[in-house]
């Protein structure tokens, strides 16, 4: 028997994804079979990876009054959100769009938190509507307009403000949130101000704080900081009389990628909550917003090899996904792996693999080695979170297919879109 059979490892921070017979499988399906099956580009999710990444935190906080909220703008597709919501979870939502996929997916309103800088009092009355649990305000503006929204709706807006921290996550300028110069929160230095103004008005109730400081955060030390931070903000703004119900340390916790050794979830919060105990808040309620550490290696996507296009300083590897599926290279430079769906014993060469897209930042991965020919299958690895639920339809490319493997079962979550599905609302000219 082939080694691999029996121990099976997993591909580096995706455990769920792993070579069987020099076979690339998600939990017991071969991904070959699932690409001829639905086509591609082709997202595919594992439903054990979720629930594992979710249960590290659930450990971390075991014992604790706590609510994870899923960030879902990091992975929004309905079936992803049911997955959750049936283990529990509340969500952190940052438009109405996004609260009505968790209404439809059926979670629980009283459970989601309503984060961004820019709600609109439609998004707000929605909301107050159907008793979400709290509003994450980020801005004094935001509050006035809050209050006004709930008095006319004849409710109380529950309230936590996004203070901002001023700690520098160490991660991409453009994933960061949590420093002076970003549009989030309101500064440190003006928090308390900002609390006293949200007691004194009608249409509110103050109930908690939080903070995000950034995403795909590696390391300890911006969460220790930020934490230390929040609870010096959380006594002043309890000494002038105001009590905070809860504490909501955000999300950020960063994944495996390429190498990158982010501390697990339960590891990190043992750390977190130390601290807590240490400064005399252990016992209140916790909430945190993670996204991508939920999702993001429980997903690969899927795509074919459609040329080779050998050159004189590069050869290009052309495949049928592009910058309007997997649009974080684009918009981040970000690293995906990119792995063969059946390894050749061939030689490898060096490609720039890149979509069909016409714009020169179309990449998906820069001089990687591959062994490929034309009609083979890759995986694009670690695309679970900030990928389907950031793809668009630029050069009139309908968006992939999605599905969600659980053990030996496939569920088609989201069919492949249709072209005449991108120009429906389109009207021609009389
Ligand atoms: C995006 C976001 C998150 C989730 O961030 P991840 O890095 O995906 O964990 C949490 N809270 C807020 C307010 C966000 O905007």
């Amino acid at each position: 028997m082939n080694p691999s059979q029996i121990s099976a490892p997993g591909l580096p921070g995706q455990p769920h994804v792993a070579y069987r017979n020099g076979s690339l499988h998600v939990e017991d399906l071969a991904l070959a079979d699932l690409a001829h099956e639905h086509g591609t580009p082709l997202f595919v999710y594992s439903k054990a990876a979720m629930l594992s990444a979710l249960a590290a935190y659930q450990r971390g906080f075991a014992g604790r009054k706590a609510l994870i909220c899923y960030a879902m703008k990091a992975n929004s597709s309905l079936a992803v959100l049911q997955v959750f919501a049936r283990a529990g979870c509340g969500f952190d939502i940052v438009s109405g769009g996004e609260l009505d996929r968790v209404l439809a997916a059926g979670g629980d309103p009283a459970k989601v938190i309503f984060s961004g800088v820019g709600k609109t009092c439609a998004e707000m009355r929605r909301a107050l509507d159907v008793g979400i649990a709290c509003f994450n305000v980020e801005s004094e503006a935001e509050l006035e307009v809050l209050s006004a929204v709930a008095v006319q709706a004849g409710k109380t807006a529950r309230v936590s403000i996004r203070v901002n921290p001023n700690v520098d996550p160490k991660t991409h300028p453009y994933i960061s949130t949590g420093l002076k110069g970003n549009k989030f929160g309101v500064a440190h230095e003006r928090a308390l101000l900002a609390y006293r103004r949200a007691a004194s008005l009608p249409g509110l109730e103050v109930v908690g704080i939080d903070c995000h400081i950034g995403s795909q955060i590696t390391q300890e030390s911006p969460y220790l900081d930020a934490m230390d931070r929040v609870l010096d903000l959380v006594e002043s703004i309890e000494m002038a009389g105001i009590p905070i119900h809860h504490i909501d340390f955000g999300g950020g916790l960063g994944i495996d990628y390429n190498g990158d050794t982010p501390p697990q979830a339960d590891a990190l919060w043992k750390q977190l909550l130390a601290k807590l105990d240490t400064r005399g808040f252990g016992d209140r309620q916790f909430m945190i917003e993670p996204g991508r550490s939920l999702v993001g290696n429980a997903g690969v996507c899927l795509t074919e090899v459609l040329y080779l296009k050998p050159g004189e300083q590069k050869n290009f590897c052309i495949i049928d996904a592009a910058m309007n599926d997997l649009p974080r290279p684009a918009m981040y430079q970000a690293f995906h792996q990119i792995v063969p769906l059946s390894p050749r014993n061939e030689d490898a060469s060096v490609y720039d693999v890149v979509g069909p897209v016409c714009e020169s930042g179309d990449w998906i991965g820069h001089d990687r080695q591959l062994a490929v020919q034309a009609g083979d299958h890759l995986a694009v690895l670690s695309a679970g979170a900030y990928c389907m639920s950031m793809a668009s339809n630029y050069n009139t490319r309908a968006r992939a297919a999605e599905v969600l493997v659980d053990g030996d079962k496939v569920h088609v979550i989201r069919a492949r879109e249709t072209i005449a599905d991108l120009f429906r609302q389109e009207k021609l000219l009389p």
